[in-house]
């Protein structure tokens, strides 16, 4: 079995990160993404807020950060699938689809998927007027007409975040009353620029290259509206990839995300979680970066000044 210091789930912002500070502190440090490595940031069109970058390409940062990681020295398998993990002994082990590995820590940095509400036009018009972070995206849609699909807090908390930059922010909710925070949904009630559609769905999201229009259905009468529209914010939830880790024994959320503390550290000795799938409150490229680093610096005195550990 191929022995490491130190095995990274995922080869995202969080993972590239902790990559960078795992391997230039001396650690045999491995990578393993089922994908290309990149994650999420190779997704966004155009990235305006990680500092250093006023405007990139989220597939060119993705890359700037990969062959960084790679300079380092940390070794990195992709389009390797992790499929199982036994965290509790004193060396981790790690499975995938093509080796056993083990490792005397590891972090988890498997990110999180956008759940899809599923209809026409939303994939075809993804990063074209689509998207599913109001803080990642609002800021295209400065001055022009938006509408958020959802209405729990996330959704209340986008809309807000949206009145504030858009002419006109427009929200389905399937229900008849919001499944958010008091003051969030009072503070929404004050906006002027919001109007809700309640016991509505979207049908449809139409346009010719960029997104111009959503077809919405009312629920109670089944009549069709067509709504003109700059951009679609998807809110309908999300889902950190958390299981593997959950089923080894790591303590999570409800909703999924790993339960962390301020050195990343989960409820297992030797094991860490970073970036969007944990429970931070902000899943931003910056703040994965952060864990990452936190999390690679903490499991480092873990692997080589194990006198303190607790
Ligand atoms: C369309 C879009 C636009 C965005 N725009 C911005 C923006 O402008 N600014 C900003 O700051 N943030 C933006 N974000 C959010 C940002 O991309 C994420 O917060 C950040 O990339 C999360 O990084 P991460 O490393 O935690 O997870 P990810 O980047 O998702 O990486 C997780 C990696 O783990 C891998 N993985 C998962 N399970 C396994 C397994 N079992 N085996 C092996 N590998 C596995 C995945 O393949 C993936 O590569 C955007 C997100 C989206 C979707």
């Amino acid at each position: 079995m191929e022995n490491w210091d130190l095995i990274i789930i995922g080869a995202g912002a969080a993972g590239l990160a902790a990559g960078i500070y795992g391997a230039r502190s001396g650690l045999k440090t491995l990578i393993i993404d089922e994908k290309m490595a990149g994650g999420t940031t190779g997704d966004a069109p155009i990235v305006e807020n990680f500092p250093g970058f006023a405007q990139v390409t989220g597939a060119e940062l993705a890359e700037k950060m990969t062959l960084h990681c790679k300079k380092t020295g940390a070794t990195l398998h992709e389009l390797e699938v992790v499929s199982s993990l036994d965290l509790k002994g004193e060396k981790k082990i790690v499975k995938t689809n093509h080796s056993t590995y083990e490792a005397t820590s590891v972090i988890i940095a498997s990110g999180a998927h956008y759940r899809e509400i599923n209809v026409t036009g939303e994939k075809e018009f993804q990063g074209r007027g689509v998207s599913y972070c109001g803080v990642c995206d609002g800021p295209f849609f400065k001055g022009k007409r938006v509408l958020v699909v959802g209405g729990g807090n996330s959704a209340c908390i986008t809309t807000l975040y949206l009145s504030g930059l858009a002419a006109e922010v427009n929200v389905v909710h399937r229900r008849d009353a919001f499944r958010a925070e008091n003051a969030l949904v009072k503070d929404l009630e004050s906006k002027g620029n919001v109007k809700v559609y309640w016991n509505t769905a979207v049908k449809e999201i139409k346009g010719e290259k960029i997104v111009k229009s959503v077809v919405l259905s009312d629920l109670k009468t089944g009549e069709n509206k067509e709504l003109s529209v700059n951009g679609v914010f998807v809110q309908v939830g999300e889902s950190p990839n958390s299981q593997l880790a959950r089923e080894a024994g790591v303590e999570a959320e409800e909703d999924g995300s790993i339960r962390i503390d301020i050195n990343q550290r989960t409820n297992i000795p030797g094991v860490y979680a970073a970036g969007d799938v944990t429970n931070h409150p902000v899943r931003q490229i910056g703040t994965a970066v952060g864990q990452g680093i936190t999390a690679a610096l903490d499991a480092y005195s873990y692997i080589r000044r194990p006198y303190y550990r607790k």
